[in-house]
């Protein structure tokens, strides 16, 4: 950045912890770098299953439907962890506001029929929504989700959805083009994470080939090398302990679902913007270089 502009980086995500588990690294990394980012959550996640007892109770499906609000403590933790000094930490901030919209569950789910739901808002409030918050912050970089919403979660295609659009129409001017980045999970990375997995806990098992969502590494733009800041990706993933249990290892993960997943050293992107990065070729399957920092060609 060039006349002592602080670099701003915006992440988008649908519920509290997919901040830590899908780019706890880059948050922790840039942080670090002294970079202004910020992170807004689309819901409070209502409709997470609770790992353990200690918790259980505050479900939302016949329990006190109290879960979004503690939530939103983990994620205030979460960023602390994430964050060289935790008093400088960035602040839980949703879109809206804490509990305009609500987690909408797996898909098929009743939750997916609540008033508050993201998959009932309308299309048009959301966008502009979003929009008055990136105009507002004017980042130099977007991070959300790609097509498919990671795993297939509607909140996740939801954010992917409005982001496309509301970046569209945003009217940010910071003299630089907007890099717009898809949090994704490599193919290769995930397989040699897997593969280095030695002991797992009791009841946990490891995924079936082809069973985590991950992208070929061909179309992957940008691999950021988060080796550095990895222990603060992993105390983020374990301040949302309602939802993500860390291995004794620290070398793994797990969601409800007791499936085991490599915490990963390296953050895959795919980046959409295009107004830079094709023109220049940056293309794992071409065999040119890969981009290895989000603000590369901004400074
Ligand atoms: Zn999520």
């Amino acid at each position: 950045m060039t006349g002592g502009q602080r670099p701003r980086l915006l992440l988008l995500h649908a519920h509290p912890d997919d901040e830590s588990i899908m780019t706890g690294g880059v948050i922790a990394r840039y942080l670090a770098e002294g970079v202004d980012v910020r992170v807004i959550t689309f819901t409070l996640g209502e409709e997470g299953e609770v790992i353990g007892h200690r918790w259980a109770q505050l479900v939302a499906d016949g329990g006190a439907d109290q879960l979004g609000g503690y939530r939103i403590g983990e994620l205030h933790a979460a960023l602390r962890a994430l964050a060289p000094d935790p008093a400088s930490a960035p602040r839980p901030r949703f879109l809206g506001g804490a509990g305009r919209w609500r987690d909408s569950g797996m898909a098929g789910t009743p939750s997916a029929q609540h008033p508050r739901a993201l998959v009932q808002a309308a299309h048009d409030d959301l966008v502009a929504t979003l929009r008055a918050e990136i105009d507002d912050f004017a980042p130099h970089v977007v991070v959300t989700y790609d097509e498919a919403g990671t795993y297939g979660h509607p909140d996740h295609r939801r954010v992917h959805e409005v982001s496309i659009a509301a970046i569209a129409e945003s009217r940010v001017q910071t003299g630089y083009p907007l890099k717009v980045y898809e949090s994704v999970t490599a193919r290769s990375a995930l397989n040699s994470g897997l593969a280095a997995i030695g002991e797992i806990p009791d009841g946990w098992r490891m995924p079936e080939p082809g069973e985590l969502p991950s992208y070929p590494d061909g179309v992957i733009t940008t691999a950021v090398d988060v080796t550095d800041v990895l222990d603060r990706k992993v105390a983020a993933l374990a301040a949302h302990a309602t939802q993500v249990s860390v291995a004794p290892s620290r070398t793994e993960y797990a969601l409800s679902n007791l499936i085991a997943q490599p915490i990963s050293p390296v953050e895959h992107f795919i980046r959409t913007d295009g107004r830079v990065g094709a023109d220049e070729g940056v293309r794992a399957d071409t065999g040119s270089r890969v981009e290895t920092d989000l603000f590369e060609g901004l400074r």
